[in-house]
């Protein structure tokens, strides 16, 4: 008796639970699915007037400004450009902590999409004594599959701070082929800069969060999230990062992705021989 008594309310305890874990999981569920939205409707709030104050401040410059307007206005640039990009990383990582970013592979031209990287960035370092080059491997000709938005915003990261710690030298984006079998290839990226350097014993610390390492007395805007997103988006794709740095000489980061040749891709072109 005492036994089947016994057994009687064990299965009843059982059964609360499973139904309080059932009540649990779709309360969870509703929250998850609040927050996206949450999230969702933030960013655009956010970014909506943030990008009329951006495209407003570049508009008052044909406004011929006094010399102090003129001031006024570019103080006016930096702070949105800061606020647009802090605003960024910080969406860019709730989204990733809540497991809400996803790989989407599509064909896109790999060459193209460095040299995009390369404009974009000579045309900020305008003035500076900065060059900045591609190198590619010959092997990178023709379409490749991936998440190109992803690519992107990796090489903007690492191109941007390569361009936030060097005072003069140069940034080298290079790519190479390091594994091809059938059509699936390893591509391995670095951006090389001439700048401040990494103190070796704080080289551990750049991919973490809010991390901020320059060598004494260097000064710089950031959130220390840039680094820790990049991580993030290099190995969702199955891919490694890592840095190599010496104070005073530069930085190189290094990350290895996987891809695909696309099919309609053309046959590489025959190197003519001499
Ligand atoms: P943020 O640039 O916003 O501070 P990051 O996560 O991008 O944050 O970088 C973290 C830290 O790593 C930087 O604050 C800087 O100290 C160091 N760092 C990153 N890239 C470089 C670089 N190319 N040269 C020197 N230091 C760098």
């Amino acid at each position: 008796q005492v036994g089947s008594m016994g057994i009687h309310y064990d299965l009843t305890a059982r059964k609360q639970l499973e139904q309080e874990l059932a009540t649990a999981k779709h309360l969870a569920d509703e929250a998850r699915q609040a927050e996206k939205q949450f999230l969702a409707n933030m960013s655009h709030e956010i970014r909506t007037p943030l990008n009329a104050i951006i495209g407003m401040s570049h508009l008052l410059f044909d406004t011929r400004p006094t010399a102090q307007q003129q001031e006024y206005i570019e103080i006016l640039q930096t702070s949105a450009d800061f606020l647009h990009s802090l605003i960024s990383d910080l969406l860019d990582m709730t989204k990733i902590e809540a497991g809400r970013i996803e790989v989407q592979s599509r064909p896109f031209d790999l060459a193209g999409l460095m040299r995009g990287t390369q404009k974009v960035f000579e045309m900020k370092l305008q003035g500076r004594p900065i060059d900045i080059d591609v190198m590619l491997d010959a092997r990178i000709n023709g379409d490749f599959i991936g998440d190109d938005v992803m690519l992107n915003q990796i090489l903007t990261n690492l191109v941007g701070n390569a361009d936030k710690f060097t005072e003069e030298g140069s940034i080298q984006i290079s790519a190479r082929i390091r594994k091809e079998e059938q059509n699936q290839c390893w591509i391995e990226f670095s951006v090389t800069d001439t700048g401040v350097g990494i103190p070796t014993e704080k080289l551990g610390l750049v991919f973490q969060k809010f991390k901020q390492v320059n060598p004494q007395g260097h000064k710089h805007k950031g959130t220390g999230l840039g680094l820790a997103i990049t991580k993030e988006l290099v190995e969702i794709q199955g891919g490694t990062i890592q840095v190599k740095s010496r104070v005073g000489e530069g930085s190189v980061f290094t990350f290895i992705l996987p891809f695909t040749r696309s099919a309609t891709q053309s046959a590489p072109v025959p190197v003519p021989e001499l």
